[in-house]
């Protein structure tokens, strides 16, 4: 089964990641598909997201990186998936999720939302929360991959 999993990724994070590499185990091909939406103030553009996203999933062979914009339902047929899949952190995240996907069941009901869990080393972790942290010269080296803490010295302190 092809699945989509859709969000921002303004950096990944090592959550992210590890969503990423349980739901390569599970399906056959996974789609992480970064919004482009202009609504949102972002750090990295989406070619630096998606190309953040590339370096840090080199041995993931089952994985593909793409962007879109509009209904996260009309990309998904588009790539031919029935299935999406977001993280679950904490209770903060189920309600938004939770209307997200009904939301995307009523518009579709041939695509299903998967929730998966987060890792319990990653419950507290976000992206907004790394670049707060990283933007004040904080130590973020546990939180995100390599590639991406490289970025984040090149983007506030032009290392
Ligand atoms: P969005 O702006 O769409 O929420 P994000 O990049 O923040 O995009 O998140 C994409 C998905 O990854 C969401 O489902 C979010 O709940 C999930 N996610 C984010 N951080 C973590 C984490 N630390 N552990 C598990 N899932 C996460």
């Amino acid at each position: 089964m092809k699945v989509i999993y859709p969000g921002s990724f303004d950096p990944i994070t090592n959550g992210h990641l590890d969503i990423i590499s349980r739901a390569c185990k599970q399906f056959e091909h996974v789609v992480v598909a970064v919004l482009k939406n202009n609504n949102k103030k972002a750090l990295f553009s989406i070619e630096e997201r998606i190309e953040l996203i590339k370096e840090s999933c080199k041995d993931l062979e089952n994985l593909e990186v793409d962007s879109f914009s509009g209904l996260l339902i009309d990309y998904a047929k588009m790539k031919e998936s029935k299935a999406i899949i977001r993280g679950l952190r904490a209770i903060s995240d189920y309600e938004n999720e939770m209307q997200m996907s009904l939301a995307n069941r009523y518009l579709s009901d041939e695509i299903e939302t998967f929730l998966m869990v987060s890792g319990t080393d990653y419950t507290y972790l976000s992206s907004s929360l790394v670049k707060e942290i990283a933007s004040f010269g904080g130590d973020v080296s546990n939180f995100v991959p390599t590639p991406v803490l490289k970025a984040l010295k090149t983007k506030f302190y032009k290392l």
